[in-house]
């Protein structure tokens, strides 16, 4: 392995393609789109057996699997007879009843190839919302998780009412991620990923590998204008990329229309990730790490250089050297007495009173300095390791 990079490395590090290899835990999201044939109301079971296939693959190397799948009313309308374009809601509801069997069926009965055991879950908004439903029904996922087996969640649209909806399984899928603190969020989609502008339209349209932040740019790419996407839409794709994000789990829109779709991502077939937010502690990090200019160095000892990486935070007494100038609250490096480069933080103490207290200990700083600074030189919070923003 190499050895840790410069700390100017994270930012070009960010923009990097995430790994599927890399997750633990992995909610994929499967449209109506993909999974029903249009012209029979019928599963279609040579695609879903491959999707099946895939999964199957994750969950040998130890990866945990979720899948979020639509379907219920587009399979259960054919079978009610329900034919017309237009339905009411409660042919919706209906419909969903007596399509939500078959569709689970046809889960239960891919996945028995593999030997593994699914399990359905069926969610209305108060299961995510409410904190207490919410408990439980994170206690049932995990539950099943622990035991090995495949939950397989779509909403409970039998019984969630029009003003409760989620209405669509991608806001659903990210919900999930959210509740149960999955890392990865796929969405399978019939487009692989987003553009600048609707490919089907505007031939300049430039696809976008990665967004590392979801910028108003970036939102108004969905616009209402691209008409060429699925059912939900780039637009809730968007929001689910929204609250996958914010709750640290990275996205990824990928072509779901070919045979194993999961592994065309991990063999690199293009698509769009969406790197995870990580929350404001993390957001905080980064900013450290990547985008103010260092005023100074402070170079630590050995015993420093372990306790930084076990996730405490500087004190004067490791600090062997400081070179440069610098105001309290500004960037430092911080390097071993080695010379490498350990991360970034902001310090405590102007360059003066840093040379003063370096390789003291906390209790005499005031005694060194005349009055009570912070006991640390840099707080873990305002310290960007290299390791941790990679
Ligand atoms: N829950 C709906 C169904 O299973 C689909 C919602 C969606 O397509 O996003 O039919």
């Amino acid at each position: 392995m190499a050895g840790p990079q410069p700390v100017s490395a994270p930012a070009a590090a960010a923009e990097s393609t995430p790994r599927l290899a890399d997750a633990r835990r992995v909610i994929v999201k499967i449209g109506s789109a993909l999974l029903v044939d249009d012209a029979t109301g019928a599963v279609r079971r040579d695609w879903l057996d491959r999707l099946a296939d895939d999964l199957a693959a994750l969950r040998a190397r130890g990866q945990e699997v979720v899948i979020v799948t639509s379907g219920a009313i587009s399979i259960g309308r054919r079978h009610l007879g329900l034919t017309g374009r237009r339905i009411r809601l409660e042919q919706k509801q209906a419909a969903a009843a007596t399509g939500q069997i078959r569709l689970a069926h046809a889960y239960s009965e891919t996945f028995a190839r593999h030997g593994i055991t699914v399990a359905q879950i069926l969610l209305t908004p108060e299961d995510t919302e409410a904190r207490r439903r919410h408990l439980n029904a994170r206690a049932t996922l995990e539950t099943l998780l622990g035991l090995g087996a495949i939950p397989v969640v779509n909403e409970n649209d039998s019984v969630a009412t029009a003003e409760i909806r989620f209405g669509d399984n991608d806001r659903l899928a990210a919900r999930v991620a959210q509740m149960i603190s999955a890392d990865t969020l796929v969405l399978l989609s019939d487009i692989d990923g987003l553009y600048t502008a609707d490919p089907k339209r505007d031939p300049a349209a430039r696809h976008i590998p990665v967004v590392p932040v979801l910028t108003p740019e970036i939102e108004a790419m969905a616009g209402d204008a691209l008409p060429g996407y699925s059912s939900g839409g780039m637009v809730t794709k968007l929001a689910a990329a929204r609250i996958a994000v914010g709750a640290g789990c990275r996205m990824v829109i990928a072509q779901g229309a070919r045979a194993n779709p999961i592994a065309a991502i991990e063999a690199g077939r293009p698509c769009t990730w969406f790197l995870a937010g990580g929350g404001p502690k993390a957001a905080r990090k980064r900013w450290i790490a990547g985008s103010v200019k260092p005023k100074g160095v402070l170079v630590v000892d050995a015993g420093a250089a372990r306790a930084l990486l076990a996730g405490r935070s500087l004190l004067p007494a490791g600090v062997v050297a400081v070179e440069g100038r610098f105001e309290r609250g500004d960037p430092v490096v911080v390097r071993s007495a080695e010379g490498r480069d350990l991360g970034r933080g902001l310090s405590a103490y102007n360059s003066g009173d840093a040379l003063r207290i370096r390789g003291h200990h906390s209790d005499e700083i005031a005694g060194i300095l005349g009055y009570r600074g912070r006991e640390e030189m840099i707080h873990r919070d305002d310290l960007a390791l290299v390791e941790e923003t990679q």
